[in-house]
């Protein structure tokens, strides 16, 4: 027990050191934050203003017009041939970590969070009114979102507080507005179009937040899953639902319904790519553009998609579109970053690309990213380059009044006038991209020449090199699953003793686990090169069920790539290519897990001559 308890805690602290190792700098406000912009094509937000000259002084917007007269030590940026747009503002994101670092790289200086650690949201906020953090997005959060014990939400690992009745949403939006909320988040969603079955708030509840939100003068936005639900959000008065449906075409009157509740719309058409099973921003990672500051991370989480489910498509998100856009619905850019498919910035970019493939206009695409969340969220301070306003800018190459595409080409990024120092991060991404490719080159170190893991012959949970095995749980993401493991008399193949694993999966989480893990480096999650080795190779067997391998490599972040076996009543050996796992080559092994779940329910197996072969 005791010791299960300690390796627990030494992994979550080897997962939060690793989290906060990716690049990260400060930068504070001076004297540089006032020069003029000159001759730029200038898109103010809401419509093309031709070439003009935009004046910045101390960080806000002084002036903006033709051949403008300004003292003579003020800095000149020549912009000939180039377009300055305001900031971009990305309507739906989750925001933790480097987060709003990296998505200022990319020119999107505002991120309205749908749903975070209330702790960050609140450290974060107190250093922006503090002036610090100008080489990051300013963020404006939901906090903790509303929805029902074990619903959408409750899933990533923060124990959040539910509710379940119209008699407790007055004190839950209370409590969100304490906290600092800037807007209220509810979730209706029960998992039916994605095939799952979960709790979610009923009718009377979210309307009962809903007023609650407004009584406290905040907007109460919704995530939805189908197309029932949104009719159900806005019909209950939602300001807006943040994310548009992909299980069915919209129905003739959806839109008109919706402008005639004066609510707006994030469609979020880059994650309904991916949920439909098509990884939204696989095209980034390959755009020379945007391609050199992407990290390991960013680019592994572009390049997957959810599962496929039947039935789902983003065409049908593409369809509602180009209704909302017929009766004037506000349409807000917003990624759902970093959901599988997306990374935060880059997305923006494939996000303005797929509303003008639904049909959308460049300048209308553009102004969904600026001046329409900016009125729609009353941040009466951005989203356009008028005199007064934040000089939170962005100047790409090009014309995307044109071509969205030309987005991504960025010339540079300035939030309250400071520039952000992309070529100091771009230098930080490539210089890990090096050594990585040097970690994948290395040989070997001493010990992983030795292919076999564990035979468990010697009666203990031990490893050949590495850490050796030790209990994991989802209890580090907030489950209440139990896992027990000892070694136990006749291994495969004739062998003495084999590792048995076994526990009960509480059903609280989709993604529970309770298994065993094994790291390859000298400390949990310390990693190892196996790239000299093609395959995972064990025998297993037990009571039938189906177990999964979890595997975390450092590209690939906090989410394991997985595989499943089934472990029967004879001794069978698996061998699983490392490629099974998101195409993984092995060189940044951080932990192998052989787990239980997700289903509910006990279960028990038992591995042996667990191999890297
Ligand atoms: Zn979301």
């Amino acid at each position: 027990m005791t010791k299960s308890t300690s390796a627990t805690i030494r992994v979550l602290a080897c997962v939060s050191v690793y989290l906060l190792s990716a690049p990260f700098f400060v930068i504070h406000a001076d004297s540089a934050n006032s020069f003029v912009i000159r001759n730029a094509r200038v898109f103010d937000g809401s419509r093309l203003l031709g070439q003009s000259d935009v004046w910045v002084s101390n960080g806000n917007i002084k002036a903006v017009g033709k051949n403008l007269k300004v003292p003579a030590d003020v800095k000149v940026v020549d912009a000939y041939g180039d377009t300055l747009l305001p900031g971009l503002i990305d309507a739906h994101t989750h925001a933790w970590g480097d987060a709003l670092k990296r998505a200022e790289i990319f020119g999107v200086t505002t991120e309205l969070d749908m749903f975070t650690d209330v702790s960050y949201m609140q450290q974060t906020k107190k250093d922006q009114a503090e002036g610090r953090h100008l080489d990051q997005a300013d963020l404006r959060s939901a906090g903790t979102l509303a929805t029902a014990p074990g619903g959408h939400g409750t899933e990533y690992g923060i124990t959040i507080p539910t509710l379940s009745t119209p008699a407790e949403a007055q004190d839950w939006v209370d409590a969100r507005v304490a906290e600092g909320s800037d807007y209220i988040k509810i979730v209706l969603d029960d998992g039916s179009a994605y095939g799952l079955h979960r709790p979610t708030l009923n009718k009377e509840t979210l309307t009962a937040v809903i007023e609650a939100a407004h009584k406290d003068g905040k907007m109460a936005v919704v995530h939805i899953g189908t197309l029932a639900d949104a009719h159900v959000a806005i019909g209950a008065g939602a300001d807006a639902v943040v994310h548009l449906f992909s299980d069915k075409k919209p129905d003739p009157d959806f839109a008109k319904f919706v402008a005639a509740h004066h609510a707006f719309v994030v469609p979020t058409l880059d994650v309904l790519e991916s949920v439909s099973g098509i990884a939204s921003g696989d095209s980034l990672t390959t755009d020379t553009h945007l391609a050199p500051y992407l990290t390991a991370e960013d680019i592994s989480n572009l390049k997957k998609s959810f599962p496929n489910q039947t039935g789902l498509s983003e065409k049908y998100a593409e369809q509602t579109v180009v209704q909302l856009k017929a009766v004037h619905v506000p349409i807000l850019a917003g990624t759902d970053a970093p959901n599988p498919g997306t990374a935060h910035g880059s997305s923006i970019h494939r996000e303005l690309e797929l509303l003008v493939r639904a049909g959308l206009t460049p300048q209308e695409a553009l102004a969904s990213a600026t001046s329409v969340p900016a009125k729609s969220f009353h941040l009466d301070d951005r989203g356009a380059i008028e005199p007064g306003k934040r000089a939170d800018l962005l100047l790409v190459k090009g014309d995307p009044t044109q071509d969205i595409l030309a987005t991504r080409d960025i010339i540079s990024v300035w939030k309250l006038g400071v520039e952000d120092d992309r070529a100091t991060y771009r230098a930080a991404i490539q210089k890990a991209r090096e050594q990585a490719a040097t970690a994948a080159q290395a040989p070997a170190p001493s010990g992983s020449d030795v292919s076999l893991i564990s035979d468990f012959e010697d009666g203990s949970p031990s490893a050949k090199f590495g850490t050796g095995w030790m209990l994991s749980t989802d209890s580090i993401a907030g489950g209440k699953s139990t896992g027990d493991m000892k070694i136990v008399d006749g291994g495969a193949r004739g062998g003495k003793h084999a590792l048995d694993i076994s526990g009960v999966i509480d059903g609280g989480l989709p993604y529970a686990w309770a298994g065993v893990m094994f790291s390859p480096g000298s400390q949990p999650f310390g990693v190892l090169n196996l790239s000299a080795k093609k395959n995972i190779s064990f025998f297993a067997k037990g009571d039938g069920q189906t177990y999964r391998v979890l595997v975390f490599t450092t590209s690939g972040g906090r989410i394991p790539a997985q595989q499943t076996f089934v472990a029967g009543s004879e001794w069978k050996k698996t061998s699983i290519p490392f490629s099974a796992f998101n195409g993984s080559d092995g060189h940044d092994v951080m932990a192998i897990l052989f787990v239980g779940g997700p289903a509910a329910g006990k279960f028990d197996f038992q591995i042996d001559d667990v191999k890297v072969e």
